[in-house]
This record gives C-alpha cells, sequence and structure tokens, in this order.
C-alpha cells in the first residue's frame, strides 16, 4: 500500500511519531493508502529547515526565483495526467474536472505569481528636493499555508505560488483527506531544483499538525482556506501573537436570476454553478432567488437538467458528478436534506444517496437536490451545506432580491443574471459580498482581488494582495 510521506529540506520523511491515517478512495469507499499524521516535531524540524533556507531563497533575485518556480510548473504540466488521476482518486471529482481545469489551473497558479515578482514595482516618494521616502518589500520569513480538500492542489498551489515567489520559505499542509497531490509536488520541487527547505509539505490532522503551524513562533504569517469555524480557532491563536493572517472561509451564495436574463446561458450556467464539483466549491450557488414571472419556468427547465446530471464512477468521462469526498460528509449533506425537510422545504428532485454499479457500489453519491418552498432565515439557507444541494425561491423586485440576497452571515461570492447593465451595476453595488459575477460564473483572472465579507473570510488572495499578504513593506527615510 502506498505510504504518503512528509516532504522536509528536500526530502521524503517518515512522521517522527510514526503514526497514520487511512487515505480513501471516495469512489470506492476503500482505503488505498496510508497518510503520516505529522505532529509538532515534523513541524518543529520542518521549520528549521525552512529558516536554514531562508537567507539563500530570499536574497535571490526575482528572476532566478521566477525561474526555479517556472521549472517547477514544467515539471507538473508533464505529468499533468498523472496529477489529475492522483487528484480524482482522492477526492472523488470528475477525473475530466481534475484533468481539464484543476490541474491546468494550478499550473497556472505557479507560472502566474513566478512572472508577477518580474513586474511588481516599489513606491518612492519625493518628500522634498532634499528628503526621499522609499517603500520595500520584504518576504516576511518562514510562512504557514494551511488549504482544504475540495479542490486539493488548486488552492494548495494558490497559496505556497505567491508565498514562495515574494522570497519566503513555507512550511504548508494540504487536508489529510486529500493529501496525494501536495506530496507528488515534493518530488517535482526536488526536480525544478528548488532549494532544499523552500517549501516542506506536511501530512497530518489539522487539529494536531495544522495548528501546530499556526502556534509555531517563528512562523510569521499563516494563510489558511477552510471553514469559518477552523478559521475562527485559528484566529484566535494567531492573533494573540501579532501574526499575519488571511482567511479564506465558507459561503453561502446567492444566484440572483432576472426574468430579462438571456435565458439559456442563465440555466446552464446556473446548473453548473450549483452541482460542478458535487458541489463542493466554495463559490457554488447554493440558494438560487428567481423573479417572480420567470419562477415556474426556469425551476421547470432547472429540475429537468439537475435530475439529468450523471452520477457516477470520476473516472467514467461521462459522469457530471463524482463522489463526495468522505462518509462523515456524505452523512452531514443527506442530514442537511432531511433538516430541510423538517424546516418544510419540498424535495424537487435528488434528495437520496446514489448507488452506483460496479466498482463504485460503495462509493459516497449523493443526488443532485433541489429543494423549495424555504425562507432565507431557516438554517438549510443560512448554513453552508457544502454539497449538491441548493434551494430555489421567488422574488418581485430587485430590492427585495438583495435584501434575500444578502440575508446571510457569509459574504463570499453572488451571481447576476440579467440583460439590464444598469440593473446589474445597481444590484452588484448593494450585494454584500466580495466577489460578483454578472452573466458568468467562475470566471477568473488571477490579478483580481479574491475573497469574502462579514463570516466569509478576512483579507483578499490573488495578483498583487498575495504578493502584499506575504511582504512585509518597510519604509524608509532618507535625507540627501
Ligand atoms: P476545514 O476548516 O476543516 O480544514 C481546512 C484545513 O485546515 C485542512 O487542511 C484542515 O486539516 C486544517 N485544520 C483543521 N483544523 C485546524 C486547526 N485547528 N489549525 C490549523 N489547521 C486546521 O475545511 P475543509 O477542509 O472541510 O474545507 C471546506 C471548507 O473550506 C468549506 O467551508 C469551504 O467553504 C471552505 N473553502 C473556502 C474557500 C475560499 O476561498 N473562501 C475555497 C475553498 C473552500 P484537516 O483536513 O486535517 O482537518
Amino acid at each position: 500500500m502506498t505510504h504518503i510521506l512528509n516532504y522536509i529540506g528536500g526530502e521524503y520523511r517518515n512522521p517522527i511519531g510514526d503514526l497514520w491515517l487511512s487515505n480513501f478512495e471516495p469512489a470506492t469507499g476503500q482505503i488505498y493508502s496510508q497518510v503520516a499524521s505529522s505532529d509538532r516535531r515534523d513541524v518543529d524540524l520542518a521549520v528549521v529547515s525552512a529558516m536554514n533556507a531562508f537567507p539563500e531563497w530570499s536574497s535571490m533575485v526575482a528572476d532566478e526565483r521566477s525561474r526555479i518556480l517556472l521549472r517547477l510548473a514544467d515539471e507538473v504540466e508533464k505529468r499533468i495526467d498523472d496529477f489529475a488521476l492522483a487528484e480524482t482518486k482522492d477526492q472523488g471529482k470528475p477525473l475530466w474536472l481534475s484533468r481539464n481545469v484543476e490541474i491546468p489551473r494550478a499550473i497556472r497558479n505557479l507560472r502566474f505569481f513566478a512572472t508577477e515578482i518580474l513586474h511588481s514595482e516599489n513606491s518612492a516618494y519625493d518628500t522634498s528636493p532634499t528628503q526621499l521616502n522609499y517603500t520595500l518589500r520584504r518576504p516576511i520569513g518562514v510562512v504557514g499555508c494551511i488549504s482544504p480538500w475540495n479542490l486539493p492542489l488548486y488552492l494548495f498551489t494558490w497559496k505556497i505560488a505567491p508565498a514562495l515567489s515574494a522570497g519566503n520559505c513555507v512550511v504548508a499542509k494540504p487536508s489529510e483527506l486529500t493529501p496525494m497531490t501536495a506530496a507528488m509536488l515534493g518530488e517535482m520541487c526536488s526536480l525544478a531544483g528548488l532549494p532544499a527547505g523552500v517549501l516542506n509539505i506536511l501530512q497530518g490532522l489539522g487539529p494536531n499538525v495544522g495548528q501546530a503551524i499556526v502556534e509555531h513562533p517563528e512562523i510569521k504569517a499563516v494563510s489558511f482556506t477552510g471553514g469559518t469555524k477552523t478559521g475562527e480557532t485559528l484566529a484566535r491563536t494567531a492573533a494573540p501573537m501579532f501574526k499575519k493572517i488571511s482567511l479564506e472561509l465558507g459561503g453561502k451564495n446567492p444566484t440572483v436570476i432576472f426574468a430579462d436574463c438571456d435565458y439559456d446561458k442563465a440555466l446552464t450556467e446556473t446548473v453548473r454553478s450549483a452541482f460542478q464539483n458535487q458541489g463542493e466549491i466554495c463559490l457554488c450557488g447554493s440558494r438560487i432567488l428567481v423573479q417572480a414571472e420567470l419562477y415556474a419556468r426556469f425551476k421547470q427547465d432547472f429540475v429537468e437538467k439537475a435530475r439529468a446530471l450523471t452520477v457516477g464512477d470520476p473516472l467514467d468521462p461521462s459522469s457530471h458528478q463524482g463522489a463526495l469526498v468522505n462518509q462523515a460528509h456524505m452523512e452531514k449533506i443527506l442530514s442537511y436534506i432531511d433538516l430541510a425537510k423538517d424546516e418544510g422545504g419540498k424535495i424537487l428532485c435528488g434528495g437520496e444517496r446514489v448507488t452506483v454499479e460496479g466498482r463504485c457500489k460503495d462509493g459516497w453519491f449523493v443526488a443532485p437536490t433541489v429543494i423549495e418552498g424555504l425562507p432565507q432565515n431557516c438554517r438549510t439557507n443560512q448554513e453552508e451545506i457544502f454539497g449538491p444541494v441548493v434551494t430555489i425561491a421567488p422574488f418581485e423586485t430587485a430590492t427585495e432580491a438583495i435584501e434575500l440576497a444578502n440575508a446571510t452571515d457569509y459574504g463570499l461570492a453572488a451571481n447576476i443574471w440579467t440583460s439590464d447593465l444598469s440593473q446589474a451595476h445597481r444590484v452588484a453595488h448593494d450585494l454584500n459580498f466580495g466577489i460578483v459575477w454578472v452573466n458568468c460564473w467562475l470566471e477568473r483572472d488571477l490579478r483580481t482581488p479574491f475573497g469574502g465579507v462579514k463570516s466569509s473570510g478576512v483579507g483578499r488572495e490573488g495578483g498583487t494582495e498575495a504578493l502584499r499578504f506575504f511582504t512585509e513593506a518597510k519604509n524608509i527615510s532618507l535625507q540627501l
């Protein structure tokens, strides 16, 4: 059986405590590997190795760092099929999604930040003819990056790429539910010539190894993507230590569909935004609001399309939806469907576990589920389900749509469908979310600020925002 090890100081290592966790293939429900269950001692080792690597890495000219990170992207690209297959086996998502979207995006993350540092600028202020102020942005030192299981390598690289590009050394932890592709990245680092200790990848449980990363006094900044509750725990630990933290947390995103929308596009894209990656994307639209005159038609067509989605073996190219990441998550989703019924919701389609014949007969699959008849203030509409479950409800006016859409503690992303661009702008302006997509969904320009408001997080990732997070500004005031 494969053992998934830590990558510390440029080498694969067993966890010091020699403890292991079973790693499951969600599509079959079977254990297929053992993953290192690291602890504080492994974190200490990784931090020492990162600290030793920091002087050389941080003083390397940007051009040289860039070249090494571009080679890392090339090494991943050479093995794109292996990475895609590993991601699918580990996470349960369809292979076409790993191969065509997520691993390519991981490669793009590395290339984007590797080249961004070639174009970044510092500021100078000519205070007076004899006084010059200028600002340098310096890497922080050793930083922690902690990522979740839903988009494993995509989100892992989204953090480590700007951290490394900016000249930091990194101690990073993927979710223990999806450790494989991050572990594979270690070998690519060695092949690309990344100096030992610049990137250290630790495997194991959040409350053990994740918490130890956050608590380590030599780790000066932590970039975290995950659930809101975990983000809260993390902030409680890091804030009194005056660490920089970036928190990308959960969402309960509205999709607002006006009667004047481009109907076919809005319908097709809303199905995608509801159910892509089994609904396990923080940006999925889980509360669909449709203008009253369009409601009956849209609901009928939406439910028909949701029913037509094939839930099946992620390796089968015809599967639209794969397996949920683990049994506990599947059970959580099914319990939310029960809750929706208790709250008076009507299940329009789905609502149950799906059994897939053959090798996936014990896998964790749930049918795309659409629920009607729930107010926005019920738990089903307030809590993040993070699965293939959406609610649908009508609204009359733009004012009402804004009120319903904003009726959540979360504020990650919103989606608007309308042909009236003035209306789109007005509504987007009043929606209290960090990202608003108009007539599209998940269109990402990596230069734009990415992140949420309220319980969806603190800080922004992407482009210069990420490089700012991973550097400290130092102002030098020079009298001439
Ligand atoms: P979790 O918060 O459970 O875990 C995220 C990461 O944090 C994992 O690596 C986890 O390890 C680790 N972790 C857990 N406890 C601690 C701790 N005390 N200290 C440090 N690290 C810890 O989230 P999920 O993995 O369940 O991911 C799903 C969540 O992520 C959803 O809420 C989703 O909305 C959110 N998300 C947000 C995104 C955004 O950009 N805003 C993007 C994608 C997802 P382990 O897995 O071992 O517990």
